[in-house]
């Protein structure tokens, strides 16, 4: 039995497999309180199911296993688990929940992109998760220009302009009312221009077979807009497919993934 945990800046969800199937054990509150007290209530499962292994995807920096950086998350963080474990960004473990799960076999290189709370960035390449020296994939920081504070402290970084934070700070209200309202004005904004460029410059870079747009706020896109705008930057030689995933547990299936090959004596 293995567990998969995605902690997220506005939810935490526990997903339970036993090597065949997947099954939603408990969707909490990211609130302190709940954070704080995430190693008890994980403890308690694992005596309860007989727990193997534990993957954990969370909102954050993580480099070697451990946590940098979590701008989104309340609280402070800290296990004491039971059961072994692995700690890896969130945004990478839903890129390899999508390669092992639903990838065709021809695709080797995939960029994923959750926007929730703040955006996550997950580069599959060559069936291997990118990394760099730890802490590859930090789309959410990259620079606009020198302007908005963003929640890591930095200014102008694309977070500060295009995520479920920054647009609620500025409409006032959650960002997934604003898309209900009016989606032609949404997809209008300044801000999703700016996203829009920002992922099509990182086409360019990687060229990737795929791109998967995720999370809260991402699963909502509409494929054939973000197709358009997306050709508006891109240069006519790139084919990158565009990819909107519905799926609330890939990070949590990408986790337990990473938890089962990491300790496959175990399972
Ligand atoms: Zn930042």
């Amino acid at each position: 039995m293995i567990l998969g945990i995605d902690i997220g800046g506005t939810n935490t969800r526990l997903v339970l497999y036993d090597c065949e199937d997947f099954r939603v054990l408990d969707k909490i509150l990211s609130s302190q309180k709940n954070i704080e007290g995430l190693s008890g209530r994980i403890n308690r499962i694992v005596e309860s199911y007989g727990i193997n292994a534990i993957g954990i995807g969370i909102a954050g920096w993580v480099k070697d296993g451990r946590i940098i950086k979590t701008p989104n998350i309340n609280g402070t963080i800290k296990f004491d688990l039971t059961a072994p474990y692995i700690l890896e960004n969130d945004a990478n473990c839903f890129a390899y929940g999508f390669y092992k799960l639903l990838a065709d076999s021809k695709i080797k290189n995939i960029v994923c992109i959750t926007v929730g709370t703040g955006i996550g960035c997950g580069i599959v390449i060559d069936g291997k998760i990118y990394r760099g020296k730890g802490l590859a994939g930090e789309l959410a920081h990259i620079v606009i220009e020198k302007g908005r504070i963003c929640s890591c402290g930095g200014r102008g970084h694309l977070e500060s302009y295009f995520s479920g934070w920054s647009l609620e700070e500025q409409f006032k209200k959650p960002i997934k009312e604003v898309m209900r309202e009016n989606i032609e004005e949404f997809y209008r904004l300044r801000e999703v221009d700016i996203f829009i460029k920002s992922i099509a410059n990182l086409i360019l870079v990687l060229d990737p077979n795929a791109i998967v747009f995720g999370g809260g706020i991402g699963m909502n896109f509409d494929k054939k807009v973000v197709e358009e705008m997306l050709r508006d930057y891109i240069l006519p030689e790139f084919d990158t497919e565009v990819i909107i995933l519905k799926d609330e547990d890939m990070v949590a299936k990408g986790a337990i993934f990473l938890a089962k090959e990491t300790f496959y004596w175990l399972i």
